[in-house]
């Protein structure tokens, strides 16, 4: 493990240049066509620490073209999957190399506590790169038999689906980044990447050891700036044949009229309010400790925040306590501290959100029983929060809050399909989380829950298994070989054969 000390030396790198960072478009540096840039904060602090420019519809128009032109002439389309690849691992060697790096950027850009970033965020990346690499030279087609009496040769191809447009949220920038850039360049695409304008740093870094690695220029274009603006623009964009987005609900919708302009692909990774459920017969310390990481991980702005604790009757005031005092020993501060186990929300505003939600709910009768906000910093910080006594319709049981928040309620000792119906009860359905020692419980729960994915006793995400909502948290799946056929159209060639 690093100490501090060290992390922060790789500052001089990071931020060499005073002027604001440019855009990768067709291979080259550009500043954006409104010659406006967007100041990048670092949360802990408050204070600003770069700035990015504010690209706009014609920045996006050149990417497009970049992309569209690499996608269709010169070295890309003639490598095939076997040389994709190596390009690819070397992509990934490269952020291995400057990880303490990439963790810095993303330390103070986001506000992830730094130690943590490096192993999961930067190091899970070269991982998750190295897998979709992997994927290149293995996306066959088959061989059909036709039912037609004619004497016929068939089969199906699977080709990449042309140019990609990936719109990455501020929770998880290089992460998110990295797993969209892997299935698509293992697919064949080319894309054109908008990083959200709070956190852009670590793909603007990228996107420079993608010139090093000896991509070919407009494989992978960066244009940086507002959602509202560049990334409306790549999502409204005729030119563009797919768009890979994780974001919110709100926005995901938004975008599916966008698409209908030119039925361009969607594959939507969006919000979700997902069930944490307690049995009588869990290990206490184990729920314990993965029920609060399930909403304080990454400040609870994570999509698969576990945000609605129910726990049975029978154990609810141990289970209570015991996370009440767990919550409470969270240490939470400056994403660059080595005591750090929890950093600042992203952004004022999101902060202020979760003040508002949490003080909605006591309105209406909801009871802190740990946490609350932070008022002493500077930065945008605030404490993992536990709130009893709340009720089915209340905001803070339906909507997705992106906050170390999560209400707690317990449910009855014979009332399993109860507590089946209110865990189903939203609008999202993208994870779960079980904890029993009970075999039939675990998977009857399993099979009975209406979200993307189930998790029990404590497992852990893994980038090769399909993840992606139910109901209004999503269409398609990113990961596993799903996340990489989903950047890929299925041709079928069919030849008689005289
Ligand atoms: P958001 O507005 O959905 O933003 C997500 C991404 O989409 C960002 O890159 C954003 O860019 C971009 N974007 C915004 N409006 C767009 C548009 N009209 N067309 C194309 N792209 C657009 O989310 P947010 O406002 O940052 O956060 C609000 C809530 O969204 C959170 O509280 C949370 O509920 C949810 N959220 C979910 C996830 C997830 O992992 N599922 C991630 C982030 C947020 P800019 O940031 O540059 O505007
Ligand atoms: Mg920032």
């Amino acid at each position: 493990m690093q100490d501090a000390s060290s992390w922060t030396d790789g500052l001089q790198l990071a931020f060499g240049a005073d002027q604001p960072r440019r855009m990768l478009i067709g291979g080259r540096w550009l500043e954006s066509d409104s010659g406006q840039s967007i100041a990048v904060v670092d949360p802990s602090t408050a204070s600003p620490i770069a700035s990015i420019q504010r690209g706009t519809a014609a920045d996006v128009d050149r990417a497009v073209a970049a992309a569209r032109a690499a996608f269709e002439g010169g070295e890309w389309p003639a490598m095939n999957g076997t040389a994709r690849e190596r390009l690819m691992r070397k992509l990934a060697d490269l952020i291995e190399t400057n990880s303490a790096e990439f963790a810095l950027l993303e330390a103070l850009d986001g506000g992830k506590p730094i130690a943590a970033a490096h192993q999961a965020d930067v190091l899970g990346s070269v991982a998750r790169l190295r897998y979709a690499a992997a994927w290149a030279p293995r996306l066959n087609g088959q061989n059909i038999e036709p039912a037609v009496p004619l004497d016929m040769h068939c089969y199906t191809r699977r080709e990449a689906c042309g140019v990609a447009g990936l719109i990455v949220p501020w929770n998880f920038p290089l992460a998110m980044a990295v797993s969209k850039l892997g299935d698509a360049l293992a697919a064949g695409c080319t894309v054109v990447l908008k990083p959200s304008e709070l956190t852009s740093l670590a793909t603007l870094r990228l996107g420079e050891l993608i010139g090093e690695a000896g991509f070919p220029d407009g494989v992978v274009n960066i244009v940086t700036g507002y959602g509202s603006e560049a990334g409306q623009a790549l999502a409204d964009h005729a030119g563009v044949d797919k768009i890979s987005f994780t974001g919110s609900t709100r926005v995901g919708k938004q975008l599916v009229r966008s698409a209908a302009g030119n039925l361009k692909r969607l594959t939507l990774e969006l919000g979700g309010k997902s069930p944490a459920i307690v049995f009588a017969d869990a290990d206490l310390d184990l729920s314990v400790r993965g029920v609060l990481r399930n909403f304080t991980y990454n400040s609870g702005q994570i999509c698969a925040a576990g945000s609605r604790i129910f726990v049975h009757r029978a154990v609810y005031e141990p289970f209570l306590v015991a996370l009440a005092d767990a919550a409470s020993a969270v240490r939470v501060g400056p994403a660059t501290e080595d005591f750090t186990e929890m950093g600042p929300l992203v952004s004022e505003a999101q902060r202020d959100r979760v003040r508002d939600y949490i003080a909605g709910a006591v309105e209406s009768g909801a009871t802190v029983v740990a946490g609350g906000a932070m008022t002493e910093t500077e930065g945008y910080f605030h404490r993992p929060t536990i709130l009893a006594d709340t009720r089915p319709d209340m905001a803070v049981r339906r909507e997705e809050i992106f906050g170390p928040v999560a209400t707690i309620s317990p449910f009855e000792g014979d009332e399993f399909a109860a507590v089946i119906r209110e865990a189903n009860d939203t609008d999202y359905g993208l994870s779960s989380y079980i904890y029993t020692r009970d075999l039939s419980a675990a998977h009857r729960t399993a099979r009975l829950i209406r979200a993307g994915t189930v998790r029990i006793n404590g497992a852990a995400l893994d980038h090769t298994m399909p993840f992606g909502g139910y109901k209004q948290s999503g269409w398609g799946r990113e990961n596993g070989c799903e996340g990489v056929l989903s950047f890929t159209e299925l041709k079928t060639v069919m030849i008689a054969l005289g």
